[in-house]
């Protein structure tokens, strides 16, 4: 598949997870492919290299999403390397799962600073290179819109905040044919996530389908979204959940 040949996309947090299913994704439907993490720069360097064998272009980039300095010049290094940004997806994210009441100021702060801070100043810095036609996508969370277990309320918070973010921004961009969306993955089997234990439970059984997702179900909607069949939807929020919302 080519259809993002020519194409430039930088996916924050790619290092392992949804990001990097998204980055390897859309690097086989041509586009070539910077990624940012924090910690995990062996993580990184092997979806880059998995990106290459399998003949695309990719790089990886340091930068925590909470540091808007760093987020920006990700954003610079992005279209250094590759002469070009088209594509932007915001899925660094993080959740600090505990009851409301034992939710510090620093937890807040933190999930704030990562999930609706980061994608402000990424995608900021992003709109001064993204082309008419460019893509805006940004991954939210099916709790953005319905909170089905407790100990999420800063994180759906956060969540419900990106949404309303796309939403506002479409209005804005949509004139230069730019489209801003949210991808609301449900229960994904990832490192954040897992798919086996205790907090698993009680999400699948929130799920129609009785099961976790895969990275892949949220990859393929990202890539459909970023994809030119995909140009006449803005402003929306796309739920991947198995019917966790339903
Ligand atoms: P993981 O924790 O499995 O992976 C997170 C990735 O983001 C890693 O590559 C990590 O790199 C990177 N990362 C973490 N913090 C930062 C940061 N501050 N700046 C830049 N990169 C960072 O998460 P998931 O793949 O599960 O989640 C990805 C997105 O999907 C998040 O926005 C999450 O909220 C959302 N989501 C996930 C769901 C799920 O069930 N998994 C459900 C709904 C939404 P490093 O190792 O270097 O830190």
């Amino acid at each position: 598949m080519t259809k993002l040949n020519g194409k430039t996309a930088l996916v924050t947090g790619a290092s392992r997870g949804i990001g990097a299913g998204i980055a390897k994704r859309l690097a086989a439907d041509g586009a070539s492919v910077a990624i940012t993490y924090t910690k995990g720069a062996d993580a990184a360097a092997a979806v880059v290299k998995e990106i290459e064998q399998a003949g695309g272009k990719a790089i990886a980039i340091q930068a925590d999403a909470a540091d808007a300095k760093a987020a920006v010049a990700a954003v610079e290094k992005t279209v250094a390397a590759f002469g070009r940004l088209d594509i932007l997806v915001n899925n660094a994210g993080t959740a600090i799962p505990k009851p409301f009441e034992e939710t510090t100021l620093e937890d807040m702060n933190r999930v704030i600073d990562i999930n609706l801070r980061g994608v402000f100043v990424t995608t900021q810095a992003a709109l001064k290179h993204l082309p008419d036609g460019g893509r805006i996508i940004t991954i939210g969370s099916s709790v953005g819109e319905r909170v089905m277990t407790p100990g999420l309320v800063a994180y759906s918070a956060t969540k419900g905040a990106v949404k309303m973010f796309s939403q506002g921004l479409a209005r804005e961009v949509g004139p230069r044919g730019i489209t801003v969306n949210t991808v609301q993955p449900g229960p994904i089997d990832t490192d954040l996530n897992p798919a086996a234990g205790d907090w698993a439970t009680p999400q699948i059984a929130t799920t129609s389908l009785k099961r976790y997702g895969r990275v892949d179900d949220i990859a393929a909607m990202v890539a459909f979204v970023a994809g030119p069949e995909a140009s006449y939807i803005t402003g929306a929020n796309l739920t991947v959940d198995g019917g966790t919302n339903a």
